[in-house]
């Protein structure tokens, strides 16, 4: 019984899996207000609280609210707060690891939409060299200091509030979000005071950025994405782990060819056990494009959950010749 759900499961059509869990989750994350759905607070996705209709917030604009308290606070019973939203966080992250990103963050899943949107308009994608890749991926990190930093120094005085969420301010999703319920008020640059006008304006660069940029790179926003920075730092406290068993890897370069991130230690690295890499989105797509039984698989709570194999491999590739590409 056991064999036959494992290889029902290795075996199945990932895409059409992964483009269900996208469209259901995108409702229900961007429209849940709508039917009084709440998640909280310390949701470990771009849920943006600008979209008056969103069912749960981001836990990067509550974390950089947390940490602009004023230090004596912070310090006092008020951290119980702040404590209480990063085991919140770690809770809801444990749960999926960074599939949350492959599979649920409406951002990611806009940016797929866009991937497919240029695919249909027969335009061929960019990519970056390795050099490149590996310095803008260090983005992300300057990115997470911003927002680590920039509220521990107003809780200490040397910033004024002009800097509330300064992340938030620069962030593309607090422009985009909302526009999915009609509001295309987030669209302007506040000229309020000088600091808000150059972050409010940095973020309406980002978003014009963010729609050219994600039309020619697959998932342009992610390499960027100070929650993917976050996400990796916890990682090792999930359930769910991506494991490579190096010695039944041929170096085929088939899981690279797919990985919309690009992560070339995928096919190269024969040696890590846990193959996830930092910018990895847990999309799946690299385990449903390998031929060898086991080289790569997801496991949960240390079981295989979806594992490579030969006879997946096939039968995707069987699909494949009707839907094109196995690449998007
Ligand atoms: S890395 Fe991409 S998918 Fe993940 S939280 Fe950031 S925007 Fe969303
Ligand atoms: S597709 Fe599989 S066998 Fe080929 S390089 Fe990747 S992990 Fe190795
Ligand atoms: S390494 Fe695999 S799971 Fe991670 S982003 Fe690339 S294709 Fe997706």
């Amino acid at each position: 019984m056991l064999n036959k759900i494992k290889k029902f499961i290795n075996n199945g059509d990932l895409r059409k899996v992964r483009f269900w869990i996208q469209l259901v989750t995108f409702i229900l994350f961007v429209y849940g207000g709508y039917f009084a759905i709440s998640f909280g607070s310390s949701f470990p996705i771009f849920t943006c609280p600008f979209n008056d209709e969103s069912s749960a917030i981001c836990y990067l604009i509550s974390l950089q609210h947390q940490l602009a308290m004023p230090t004596q606070v912070i310090f006092s019973m008020a951290s119980l707060g702040i404590l209480i939203g990063l085991i919140t966080f770690i809770a809801w992250f444990a749960v999926l690891n960074k599939a949350w990103c492959g599979y649920m963050c409406p951002f990611g899943t806009l940016q797929d939409w866009i991937t497919a949107l240029r695919k249909r308009m027969g335009i061929r994608f960019s990519t970056y060299t390795q050099n490149e890749f590996e310095n803008l991926s260090k983005i992300k990190y300057i990115f997470l200091a911003i927002i680590l930093l920039v509220p521990l120094f107003m809780g200490l005085g040397v910033l004024d509030r002009e800097w509330t969420h300064a992340f938030c301010q620069m962030c593309p999703a607090r422009i985009i979000s909302p526009m999915f319920v009609g509001d295309f008020s987030q669209w302007t640059i506040d000229f309020s005071s000088i600091t808000v006008m150059i972050l409010t304006g940095i973020g309406v660069a980002f978003t014009g950025l963010f729609f050219v940029g994600s039309f020619v790179k697959k998932r342009f926003f992610c390499f960027f994405c100070p929650m993917s920075g976050l996400h990796y730092i916890f990682s090792k406290f999930s359930i769910i782990r991506f494991t490579k068993e190096g010695d039944k890897c041929t170096r085929c370069g088939d899981c690279y060819a797919v990985c919309d991130m690009q992560i070339k230690d995928i096919a190269d690295d024969v040696i890590s056990k846990n193959i996830l890499r930092d910018d990895c989105i847990l999309c799946l797509k690299c385990v449903a494009a390998c031929p060898e039984d086991d080289a790569l698989h997801i496991d949960i709570f240390n079981i295989k959950t979806f594992s490579s194999t030969k006879e997946g491999f096939n039968k995707r590739m069987g699909i494949q010749k009707f839907k094109g590409s196995i690449d998007e």
